[in-house]
């Protein structure tokens, strides 16, 4: 019983204040089945990308265990490109090119041997395509969905009934105001769940994250960074972790989540403080471990 993953792959321009990077390894798929790999196997990737697609990646993620049976490779086709620059305020960054290529008319083709995986992630992709995916599954027993702004305000109905089958939604705080045109976040959450989630996590960049479900809330600190050099995929780090946890033992209980939450922003610590995929590309347990009890001690009082 694996854990399925699918959403984008592709390629990234990141400009901050500190460097600049082209054609890097990016994606929604990638940053999350690079961060749940640390935790369980296997995770099996759906996505799509061109023939332009360099085999170093493909070989990365192999080395890391993720079964790469659901990715297609688009003879003739150029993967997705997307590019962005953050200024000092890293927790804002400005869109500069989305250029969909083969990712336009992606059509997610779950593998057979997948099709009984009961742990999904739903990357941020059309909620048109996160249904299809739900479709051409058999019973999933969890399901973790992230979404964005631009399929709120464009997709708004698909979304509904995504939402109605998702058992978490993760998002940041203003696409939650978003979403339940309230700009209270603990009343947004409450909004939010009556659309179907049981459980939802906010996240609040540099501010922590909070966990809402079975009628309480978790607020878990934020990792004080003193080098964060690229945002870029923190988001889907964090759902990496966050699910890649849960899917390890297994148990879905609130105190579980919990665990998960702080897992989950851990891998997202790691990934921003590097380029692109690097944060992710080579860590030890003991280092996750290690930000676990730094985790715990930052916030354990009497
Ligand atoms: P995050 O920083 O967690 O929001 O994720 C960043 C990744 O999302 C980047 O590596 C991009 O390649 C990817 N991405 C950006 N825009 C889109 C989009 N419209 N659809 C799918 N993936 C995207």
């Amino acid at each position: 019983m694996g854990l399925l993953v699918v959403g984008s792959i592709g390629l990234d321009d990141i400009q901050t204040p500190f460097d600049k990077i082209e054609n890097a390894l990016g994606g929604s798929t990638t940053y999350i089945s690079l961060a749940a790999s640390y935790f369980t196997a296997p995770v099996s990737i759906v996505g799509v990308v061109g023939d332009d697609f360099s085999k170093n990646h493909i070989q990365m993620l192999e080395d890391h265990h993720i079964d790469i049976e659901g990715l297609q490779i688009i003879e003739g086709g150029k993967t997705f490109r997307y590019g962005c620059k953050y200024n000092y305020d890293l927790n804002n960054r400005e869109s500069l090119f989305t250029h969909l290529n083969v990712f336009e008319k992606f059509n997610p083709i779950i593998p057979e041997k997948n099709k009984k995986d009961k742990f999904v992630l739903l990357g941020n992709i059309a909620p048109q395509l996160q249904m299809n995916v739900l479709d051409q599954l058999n019973e999933p027993r969890f399901i973790v969905c992230d979404t964005m702004n631009f399929w709120i305000d464009g997709a708004f109905d698909d979304l509904m009934k995504v939402l109605k089958r998702v058992h978490v939604l993760i998002i940041n705080d203003s696409e939650a105001r978003l979403l339940s045109k309230e700009p209270n976040l603990i009343k947004a959450a409450k909004i939010i769940t009556d659309m179907g989630p049981k459980y939802l996590i906010i996240k609040k960049g540099e501010h922590g994250a909070l966990l809402f479900g079975d009628n309480t809330i978790f607020s878990a600190p934020a990792y004080p960074m003193e080098n964060i050099y690229d945002p870029t995929g923190a988001g889907d780090a964090f759902a990496g972790g966050f699910t890649g946890y849960l899917h390890k033992n297994l148990e879905l209980s609130f105190d579980n989540m919990k665990r998960a939450v702080i897992y989950g922003s851990i891998m997202a610590s790691f990934c921003v403080e590097k380029f692109s995929t690097k944060g992710l590309e080579n860590l030890s347990w003991l280092e996750i471990k290690n930000r676990f009890i730094e985790f715990q001690n930052l916030s354990s009082f009497d």
